[in-house]
């Protein structure tokens, strides 16, 4: 897929105020920090569509955007911010699971996994409350740019194989870097196949 426009729609923390037309709907989430924005920025050709962290006052908003006239990429809140309050996390984590649990045209969550890091418990215990809400997800490996060839193999193979402990089947593992652009087509690509399908 080539992007050729993006545009912000619209944000708000109320998942019945998104927009209302059924398009297909690509969300993105993963905890603070874990190269969100840079990714949505790097996939959208776009050098500041997503406020990265560096923003101050960055909201916890759920941010719609139109891609080519045809698709919504959602940005969601970042969750486990330890600088939050206890009950700030909390808040977010409602909003997200809100939007999640009720937006009929969301195709397909992208979760974004720091490739560098062993699986976290916080992204576990998501991964699990997806697949028992059985919400279609995948996983998005970022900053891998940030090891070497073989060791970014090793991290993210090893990520792999611990999930298969716990589960029968990995969902869709994509490994990317917003720095030299690796896996950019594969995930639109991927995105691509999925809006040729029809909206239920
Ligand atoms: P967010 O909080 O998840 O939206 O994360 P950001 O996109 O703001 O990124 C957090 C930090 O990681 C920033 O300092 C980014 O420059 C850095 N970063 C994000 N993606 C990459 C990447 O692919 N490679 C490298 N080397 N740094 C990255």
């Amino acid at each position: 897929m080539i992007v050729n426009s993006a545009r912000f729609v619209i944000s708000n923390t109320d998942v019945s105020k998104c927009p209302s037309e059924m398009r297909h709907e690509f969300a993105f989430i993963g905890r603070s920090n874990v190269g969100k924005s840079s990714l949505i920025n790097m996939l959208t050709g776009q050098k500041s569509l997503a406020q990265t962290s560096s923003t101050p006052g960055k909201t916890l908003l759920i941010n719609h955007f139109l891609i080519n006239d045809q698709w919504y990429l959602v940005d969601l809140p970042g969750y486990g911010y330890a600088q939050r309050s206890k009950e700030g996390r909390k808040e977010i984590l409602r909003i997200i699971k809100d939007y999640i649990l009720n937006r009929a045209q969301m195709t397909t969550l992208f979760l974004l996994i720091d490739g560098r890091h062993k699986p976290q418990k916080i992204d576990l215990e998501f991964m699990d409350w997806l697949g028992e809400n059985s919400i279609p997800f995948a996983i998005v490996f970022t900053k891998l740019d940030k090891l070497s060839a073989n060791a970014a193999k090793h991290a993210t193979g090893a990520y792999c194989a611990e999930l298969l402990e716990r589960w029968e089947e990995l969902p869709p593992v994509f490994r990317t870097s917003s720095v030299d652009r690796r896996g950019r087509a594969e995930l639109l690509d991927y995105i691509d196949e999925l809006c040729k399908l029809p909206l239920e």
